[in-house]
């Protein structure tokens, strides 16, 4: 664990606003490398380049015809990667690992119309921050009712690989790419820059790291926080947080900021059901927005501590808002058992599907969930459902057909369930039609990059449950 307390005043990104400066004058790739001894050239396969040339900007193994350069490319080193008659269309960072041999991170053109960035790490990391920092400014981020957001959103704003989620006054940097380990010491200092900004703490990927060729038994693990910094307190819609950095993920789930919203803003005098709750976003929201009872739900007793803290963070009533420790379809089956049912239910399960692999198997899953939701619905009741599985996401009309069949899907598992009464009882009334009424993704400190479809990964309906 690694905090660093910087202030640098005199560049401050949010107040001065000082661009990076841009080189002036235009030169090749191939003119910049020709000053540069000892840079590899990654050469594509024939009919493999238009693919990056057009912008996709991880260069798989199977698109490599050769690695040109000795001593070889070390994982991290910049190397140019190159056509099939070796000339360069671009430059980026090198992993003899992992199945992304190349990350790019410029492209030719880019070089010829600013050449400051070329082949410079340092300079193309602080030109890429500055640049997150304003689009997430001209968002309205930081705002005084919200100071939680995404600053960095890996290949959305060019820096595959890097997550940076703002919290308050601390950064939280999530590292799983071999290329961000190596630079550390510039991402500190560029993000350092950022005024407000006092705090910055990293967290690994453990697994994917690996996967980059990291060494752990070496290379030290760097995810246990310092007491210091094990809470924070941020706002997002006017609503106080406290957040722990040991929590999930980075520890607060910023993407649905824009949908927690919403929530609030359709609300008043409902009855609320939020599963998978976490730290109890979906029901704050949903409280602040006048609902009549606020339940959630969560297996995680640690996420329910911070959820008990937020409702008293926020003067809510206790009485009004209540969590409950236990498994998604345990209570939803008990809810459905004792006729217990709710105006607006929010479904945020876990990612079930974390590879395309297990996407079939997943999709069983969110089926279960939602006809278990859509039961616990009231007629004419809304459900917001989401899905964090990318597999999801990027399968153009999956969700969609999921949650058709989910009303069906029950009646499938309560016929299999003869025995049990309740079952039956279940079955008799099924038949829900549902209606779409809302569909969102992350919010929008959550850029994509068009040619890295993978980086969608948040599915959000809002449906009516007839
Ligand atoms: N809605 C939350 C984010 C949810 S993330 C927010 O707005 O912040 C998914 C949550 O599902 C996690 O908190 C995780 O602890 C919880 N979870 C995982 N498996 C579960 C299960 N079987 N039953 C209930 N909750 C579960």
């Amino acid at each position: 664990m690694q905090i660093s307390a910087r202030l640098v005043k005199s560049l401050a990104y949010h107040s001065s606003a000082v661009a990076p400066i841009s080189a002036t004058g235009t030169a090749t790739l191939e003119e910049i490398a020709s000053n540069r001894r000892g840079l590899a050239r990654v050469v594509l396969k024939k009919g493999k380049t238009q693919l990056f040339k057009d912008g996709s900007p991880m260069v798989y193994s199977g698109a490599v015809d050769r690695v040109i350069g000795r001593p070889p490319p070390k994982t991290g080193d910049v190397v140019l990667v190159a056509d099939g008659a070796e000339k360069p269309i671009g430059w980026g960072l090198y992993n003899s690992v992992s199945m992304f041999c190349v990350r790019l991170m410029q492209l030719e053109e880019e070089v010829i119309s600013d050449v400051s960035c070329a082949l410079d790490m340092d300079k193309l990391i602080e030109t890429r921050i500055y640049a997150a920092t304003d689009l997430r400014r001209k968002m309205g981020l930081p705002s005084s009712d919200t100071n939680a957001y995404r600053l960095v959103n890996s290949e959305g704003d060019r820096l595959s690989g890097l997550i940076v989620d703002v919290f308050g006054d601390a950064a939280v940097i999530a590292s799983s790419a071999a290329w961000v380990e190596k630079y550390r010491a510039e991402i500190e200092l560029h993000l350092s820059r950022i005024s407000n900004l006092n705090n910055l703490i990293w967290r690994q990927s453990i697994e994917v790291l690996k996967e980059e060729g990291l060494d752990f038994t070496r290379h030290q693990k760097d995810n246990s926080p310092s007491a210091l910094f094990k809470k924070l307190k941020i706002i997002e819609n006017g609503i106080c947080y406290s957040v722990s950095t040991e929590g999930q993920k980075t520890g607060f789930y910023a993407d649905q900021r824009e949908n927690r919203q919403f929530i609030s803003s359709i609300s008043k005098d409902q009855k609320v059901l939020d599963v998978c709750c976490y730290s109890g976003g979906f029901s704050l929201n949903a409280a602040k927005g006048g609902a009549s009872s606020v339940t959630g739900i969560d297996s995680s007793l640690t996420a329910l501590e911070l959820a008990n803290e937020n409702v008293l963070l926020n003067n809510l009533d206790p009485q009004k808002v209540t969590f409950f420790g236990e498994d998604a379809s345990v209570f939803m089956k008990d809810a459905i058992s004792r006729k217990e049912s709710w105006d607006l239910v929010i479904l945020d399960p876990p990612k079930l599907a974390p590879r395309r692999k297990v996407l079939q198997k997943a999709l069983g899953m969110y089926r279960n969930l939602n006809s278990l939701a859509m039961k616990v619905t009231k007629p004419g009741g809304l459900l917001m459902t989401c899905s964090c599985s990318g597999a999801v996401a990027q399968n153009e009309g999956t969700f969609q057909r999921m949650l058709q069949a989910s009303p069906s899907m029950f009646l499938i598992i309560i016929q299999i369930n003869m025995k049990d009464y309740f079952f039956q009882d279940a079955a008799s009334s099924t038949g829900r039609k549902i209606t779409i009424i809302r569909q969102s993704g992350a919010g929008n400190d959550h850029p994509l990059d068009l040619f890295y479809p993978e980086g969608a990964y948040l599915t959000n309906f809002l449906v009516r449950v007839l």
